[in-house]
């Protein structure tokens, strides 16, 4: 089994002399500035004129433009989305970086798929919460943490492994485990992950399930309720003790239906697309339709993403989670809408 490290594991000393450099302050970046100065690290946040600027104000952080918070720094996170960090990386923290700096990442694609090149002369690391920036944070308030997983791109100044341990204990995952990785690993694992099980996989399930049954004549609301509501709970006992913690809590009918019936949805059929998928993130093919659809500013994923927004789901959805006010959580750190 591979080693998992915690607080007792880990010197924060390497990055406490240091500067921090938190570029963005969306989901991540939030959750990272604020855990990081409570325990006890210099931060300053870069960011363009706008929401989140106001909003790393409002909190209480040293705000300047992106360029300026990389020649400050020593060590620099990259919290852009991913899809905007080629650019601002050439514009605005490529020219600053002095040898010896560290520049780190939360998700390895732009470096690993070779859309940013860092110099030479400075140590690249990588520290990726598998959890959503608000999770980062929340947790991190109740006492807890995100697991994190770390790797080392370029290790110059021999500290790269130390400074990203650091970072991850700064960010709460210390107390979760962190664990470490390739930006190869990290990269594929997670395209693959969210692509065929969390997102892409998990949405369709759902839209499936709920068609099937009002395709045979049942109310949406019942459809909804059976399987998008549920799901929640369903996946919290999975979360707190494993497939072996929903089999104890539901009732032996639907443990029996779980044996018989899950493998007739998800089967050697299903698996050989997973591998399709996974070939394509190993290859860089869904790498480059990705960069592609960007540089043309997204046709098909805006249209994709209008028609999915009016599935009978989402209005059954809508119309139903009004008379449940208590389920409604506001998407915290999410704050650029507009991409969303
Ligand atoms: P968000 O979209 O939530 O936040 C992006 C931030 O970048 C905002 O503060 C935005 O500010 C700022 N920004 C965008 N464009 C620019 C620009 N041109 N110049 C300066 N600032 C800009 O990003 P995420 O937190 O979701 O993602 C950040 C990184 O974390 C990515 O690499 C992602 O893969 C990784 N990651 C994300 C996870 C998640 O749960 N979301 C999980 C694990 C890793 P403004 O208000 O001005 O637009
Ligand atoms: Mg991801
Ligand atoms: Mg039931």
């Amino acid at each position: 089994m591979s080693k998992v490290l915690y607080e007792k594991d880990i010197q924060k000393e390497v990055l406490q002399a240091k500067k921090i450099a938190v570029v963005g302050y969306g989901s991540q970046g939030h959750a990272h500035a604020l855990n990081l100065r409570e325990s006890g690290y210099d931060v300053v946040v870069g960011l363009r004129p706008g929401k989140s600027q106001q909003k790393a104000e409002e909190d209480g952080f040293d705000v300047v433009p992106v360029a300026e918070a990389v020649t400050k720094a020593d060590v620099v996170m990259v919290l852009l989305p991913d899809e905007h960090q080629t650019v601002v990386y050439e514009e605005s923290i490529k020219p600053h970086l002095e040898p010896g700096n560290a520049i780190a990442f939360a998700h390895g694609f732009n470096v690993h798929f070779s859309q940013i090149v860092p110099p030479r002369d400075v140590d690249v690391f990588l520290v990726a919460p598998k959890g959503p920036g608000h999770l980062v944070r929340r947790t991190f308030e109740d006492g807890g943490g995100v697991p994190s997983l770390y790797g080392v791109f370029q290790d110059v100044t021999g500290n790269a492994k130390e400074l990203a341990l650091a970072y991850a204990q700064g960010i709460g995952s210390a107390r979760a485990g962190v664990l470490e990785t390739s930006f190869q690993e990290e990269t594929e694992t997670d395209l693959f992950g969210e692509q065929a099980v969390l997102c892409g996989g998990l949405t369709s399930l759902v839209k499936a399930g709920f068609e099937t049954l009002t395709d045979a004549g049942y109310q949406p609301e019942v459809a909804y309720f059976e399987c998008l509501h549920e799901m929640k709970l369903i996946v919290d006992l999975m979360y707190e003790g494993g497939l072996e913690n929903v089999r104890y809590s539901i009732s032996d009918t639907a443990q029996w239906g779980d044996f018989v019936s899950g493998k007739r949805v998800v089967n050697d059929e299903t698996k050989a697309r997973m591998k399709e998928i996974l070939r394509d993130v190993q290859s860089g093919e869904f790498a480059k339709g990705w960069i592609l659809e960007n540089q043309a500013n997204r046709p098909q994923f805006n249209a994709i993403n209008a028609k999915e927004n009016n599935h009978p789901i989402e209005q059954v959805g809508r119309e139903l989670r009004e008379l449940m006010p208590f389920v409604k959580q506001p998407l915290q750190g999410k704050q650029n809408d507009e991409q969303k």
